[in-house]
């Protein structure tokens, strides 16, 4: 027989339907508002007390599940893969053994491994540290070293930086204290030339001294919207001792150095086997800090950046891989896009063929191949989400010969 009216109570408190403004009925039993009210703050205090140490239950990964990850985004570039892997790892795990300090043992202090990568522009750099914060799940930014100049001097302070950092983390400091901050261009605050000038090195050497701090650990006082700092302005306090920073730069003209310090040390030492050895075509997987030093990166520096790696230039046949394999390839964005509109798209293999020599013809490396498929399908996607009719297109050579040729991209041949 059904229960009366009057009976009904609520399932976690006991409280009677007259006793409460609302109950609400599940399958098997009642919830009252004050233990909905209740059970909404638990949750609250539950999740914000993951979010602060979750990460590291959640997904602190082992280096070659980390790599595994790496590998459906990015094409090639198994050693910077492998050595940022291991890097980001052991980051984390030093975090979390300074989390827990109870253990003898944990008077090893692990030190930062924060990390540099040399290879060309467009190679993945940047990528792959997206990549990272992503399968981490912490708080990414990427800032432009060349946009930076000493404190007091036009341009951004360094502590700027961590102002974006602050954002990404939707200004959340304990998730932005263990985030990634991606440098770019760090080549570009080389110092300028060996001799001092009577002129400062604002944008060189000044910079790096001033990332030194950030690099190292410290609490430093970040303006909540970056920029320049006034000092009016009211700061929020960033411990950067669990930040990864990562730079990574083109470093044009290092191989030079390379080969130059390769061929003093081999003179004399094995000499024939080991000149013989050496890969002339790549010569920046021989890259080492003392090649960072003779390009104008300054000793301190590069001692708080320990983990040195390079990526490969992208051949013709990694640029085809890379149209078609990783998980968000272009081509599959594509066929996405117009999936939404109905329309099942595909690609003729010569095509893709067509794309990459292009993209090597022009020397626009991996960002190119966007402005070629770009060039090729704007005409398809202006046209085909008005077209109920066409459900179907494959895209040909011709057409996309075509497309290209009436294009403006013929302008962004580099000579
Ligand atoms: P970098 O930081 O080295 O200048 P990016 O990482 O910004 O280069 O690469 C530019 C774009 O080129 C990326 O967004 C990506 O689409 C593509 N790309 C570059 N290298 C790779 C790669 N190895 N695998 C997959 N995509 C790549």
């Amino acid at each position: 027989m059904a229960k009366e009216e009057k009976d009904i109570k609520c399932s976690f408190c006991g409280r009677k339907k007259n006793e409460v403004e609302i109950l609400i009925a599940g399958t098997t039993g009642h919830i009252c508002n004050h233990c909905v009210s209740q059970a909404q703050n638990i949750v609250r205090d539950e999740l914000s007390q993951k979010n602060a140490n979750g990460f590291s239950a959640l997904h602190l990964l082992k280096p070659a599940e980390i790599k595994k990850h790496l590998d459906e985004y990015v094409i090639g570039q198994d050693e910077a893969k492998k050595v940022l892997s291991v890097a980001v790892y052991n980051h984390y795990k030093r975090i979390i053994q300074n989390q827990n300090k109870t253990t003898q043992k944990d008077d090893i202090e692990i030190e930062k491994s924060n990390v540099i990568m040399v290879g060309e522009t467009g190679t993945g750099k940047t990528l792959l540290a997206r990549t990272i914060a992503k399968v981490l799940n912490v708080p990414f930014c990427i800032a432009d070293a060349t946009v930076l100049t000493e404190a007091g001097y036009v341009g951004e302070d360094v502590e700027s930086i961590l102002s974006r950092l602050l954002q990404a983390a939707d200004y959340d400091v304990a998730a932005a204290e263990r985030g990634i901050v991606f440098i770019d261009e760090i080549d570009k605050i080389a110092r300028k030339s060996d001799n001092p000038s009577i002129t400062r090195d604002v944008s060189g050497e000044g910079v790096q001294q001033g990332l030194l701090k950030l690099l190292e650990g410290s609490t430093v006082g970040v303006p909540p919207q970056g920029g320049r700092k006034h000092p009016e302005q009211k700061m929020i306090q960033v411990n950067t001792k669990n930040i990864l920073f990562v730079c990574g730069g083109a470093f044009d003209g290092i191989e030079r150095k390379i080969a130059k310090r390769l061929d003093t040390q081999v003179i004399g030492y094995n000499m024939n086997k080991e000149a013989e050895n050496i890969d002339k075509e790549n010569l920046l997987q021989y890259v080492s800090p003392q090649d960072l030093k003779n390009f104008g990166l300054i000793p301190e520096l590069i001692g708080r950046l320990p983990v040195l790696t390079y990526l490969n230039p992208l051949d013709a046949e990694t640029l085809r891989r890379i149209l078609s394999e990783p998980k968000n390839s272009l081509i599959k964005q594509y066929v996405h896009l117009f999936e939404i509109d109905g329309v099942k798209i595909s690609f003729e293999k010569s095509v893709l063929d067509f794309i990459v020599e292009k993209a090597v013809e022009f020397k626009l490396g991996a960002r190119g191949l966007r402005s070629i498929c770009e060039a090729i399908m704007t005409d398809l996607m202006f046209d085909l989400p008005s077209d109920s009719s066409i459900k179907e297109f494959n895209v040909t050579l011709r057409y996309a010969k075509d497309k290209l040729k009436k294009s403006s991209i013929n302008k962004l041949k580099v000579a």
